[in-house]
């Protein structure tokens, strides 16, 4: 196909395999709009927030109305426990990790939707990956909408580097979402003051890292981390949203400091490569 309309790009994509290296370098050349850069995404854990029930969840939903008027936001849900328990069984009668991946979903969406019940008379709404269109009208109108971490690969999730467990959980869905409208900000709100050294429910002289890029965390090998690990990997290649914050929502105030770009919890950048 040759036509004096397509660009010089054009003309190779038309023409050229799609797997050839030079060429994709080359699509990379323009710019890239950020398409709601007002807001920003913050993910609600679902273990470390959603399962310890009102002590943990009023006060954020109560930080989360008070910001309304203030901040934008795009609210995801963790899956959690009751995942949790689903991957065992999962696992125990032999699914692959594609139905795994579809049961963590459906406890995401379980999260979600008690998070729009609790926002509701706020006006705040759940939507689901068709309904992402009208997202833009909502964060002008209401300022928020709710929506399930899990990306909705169900069972066309990739099997991970080990195990069965699906690599693409509700943190990684969630970032997808902050990458892909190039979002101010990625929020995690989870139970602990944010990156430590290593699980401080498990060890005490865990110190806290203030801020740190995915090479040096690479390079500390940490046996377990705050985020999942297929984050740090996005954000290597990201366009937009170059870092995320991991923060404590069980300590007032902290979700309105990050919001506002206050230095809180732990910073982890990506290291282009
Ligand atoms: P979510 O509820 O968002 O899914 P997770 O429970 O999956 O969050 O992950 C957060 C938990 O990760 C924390 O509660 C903490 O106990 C644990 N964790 C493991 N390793 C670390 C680490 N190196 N630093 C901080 N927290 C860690
Ligand atoms: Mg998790």
């Amino acid at each position: 196909m040759k036509s004096d309309l397509l660009t010089d790009l054009g003309q190779r994509l038309v023409s050229e395999s799609l797997t050839s290296r030079a060429l994709a370098a080359e699509t990379d050349a323009g710019p890239h709009v950020s398409i709601l850069p007002e807001a920003n995404v913050l993910k609600i854990g679902g273990q470390s927030i959603i399962d310890r029930g009102r002590a943990a969840l009023f006060p954020i939903v109560d930080e989360i109305v008070k910001n309304l008027g203030r901040h934008k936001m795009i609210l995801g849900t963790g899956a959690g426990t009751r995942a949790r328990h689903a991957y065992s069984v999962g696992i125990d009668l032999g699914m692959p990790t594609g139905v795994l991946s579809v049961l963590g979903t459906f406890v995401s969406m379980q999260n979600a939707r008690m998070l729009h019940y609790l926002l509701a008379k706020h006006g705040v709404p759940f939507i689901e990956p068709a309904q992402f269109p009208q997202l833009p009208l909502y964060l002008a109108e209401r300022d928020a909408a709710i929506f399930f971490g899990m990306p909705p690969y169900t069972f066309w999730q990739q099997n991970a580097p080990i195990g069965r467990i699906p690599p693409h959980r509700t943190d990684t869905g969630s970032y997808l979402v902050a990458e892909v409208f190039g979002a101010r900000s990625m929020i995690y709100v989870k139970d602990e003051d944010g990156l430590f050294t290593a699980d401080p429910k498990k060890d005490k002289g865990a110190k806290h890292i203030r801020s740190i890029t995915t090479a040096e965390l690479r390079a500390l090998d940490l046996g377990d981390v705050v985020l999942e690990r297929a984050v740090l990997d996005l954000l290597d290649r990201a366009k937009h949203c170059k870092s995320v914050r991991v923060i404590n929502g069980l300590v007032p105030s902290n979700i309105t400091r990050a919001l506002e770009g206050e230095d809180v919890g732990t910073l982890i950048t990506g290291s282009a490569t």
